[in-house]
């Protein structure tokens, strides 16, 4: 058991626990962490900035966006938040914000900025950008946290992150994957670890992970708390509980959108 200082809190939001089908449910991919007094995005789908406001955060609380990979469910509402940060008044951005991605990000970014200009142009002591490897591990130290990354299977761009706070509590975030070590060694032993499980069993396709492959890697990696994610229409019809539990015998939480867990 973990030691919980006072003072040190983290906590866990699943902002959209979709893809980029369009649901009502399930908002495109995002996860809200917040630890300490920083506030932490993960992917940023259509709809994330809905759903920040339903979770009670406005754009400006969020000190830096963490993309897994570029394709749109992730990344597709990007220009709208830079853009909604420029509006003068309550959201308007002075304070700090850190993009941080796999290396290519800045090319990525450069070809949104081409588009839209200055439309999404923050000064350059309001946004930095941070690229990580993308053939390796990685590993850099916050204020409220530390970041690791990994690699995983999806994209050449994809990386997953695990974040751990000062008492060693830890949440990593896989983003998209197919089945992969690199994610079991980065998950080990964490608290939580969000999962993508895209398909059900039957629908496996390549570069996605399945229920039981994910409780696969939740198992090796003997993590305390599952959280799958990511779920396809597909999945609203399939026993994806009981998928997991083929492979999987640990606590199990299926991601369902503004769902929070507090993590002390
Ligand atoms: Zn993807
Ligand atoms: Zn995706």
């Amino acid at each position: 058991m973990k030691r919980r200082t006072p003072g040190n809190n983290m906590s866990l939001t699943i902002l959209g626990s979709g893809t980029g089908v369009p649901s009502l449910q399930r908002s495109a991919c995002s996860a809200l962490m917040q630890v300490n007094n920083s506030r932490l995005l993960f992917d940023l789908g259509a709809g994330t900035m809905r759903r920040l406001l339903e979770a009670d955060t406005r754009i400006l609380d969020i000190g830096f966006i963490f993309f897994s990979h570029f394709h749109p469910d992730h990344t597709g509402e990007l220009v709208s938040f830079l853009f909604a940060s420029k509006y003068p008044g309550a959201n308007r951005r002075n304070k700090p914000l850190t993009i941080v991605a796999a290396k290519g990000f800045s090319d990525f970014f450069n070809g949104l900025k081409r588009v839209y200009g200055e439309w999404i142009e923050l000064a350059p002591d309001v946004l930095s950008v941070m690229e990580l490897n993308d053939t390796g591990p990685d590993m850099r130290w916050f204020d409220d946290f530390v970041l690791k990354s990994i690699p995983v299977l999806h994209r050449k761009e994809s990386i997953a992150f695990r974040v751990e706070n000062a008492d060693g509590i830890s949440i990593v975030y896989s983003g998209d994957t197919d089945y992969s070590e690199n994610l079991i060694n980065l998950a080990a032993g964490a608290d939580i670890l969000i999962c993508e499980s895209s398909l059900p069993d039957h629908l496996k396709v390549a570069g996605h992970l399945t229920p039981s492959l994910a409780g696969k890697i939740a198992a090796a990696a003997g993590v305390q708390k599952l959280v799958l994610t990511h779920f396809y229409p597909e999945c609203d019809t399939a026993d994806i509980e009981g998928q997991c539990r083929r492979t999987y015998a640990g606590p199990l939480i299926l991601a369902r959108d503004l769902l929070t867990i507090d993590l002390g």
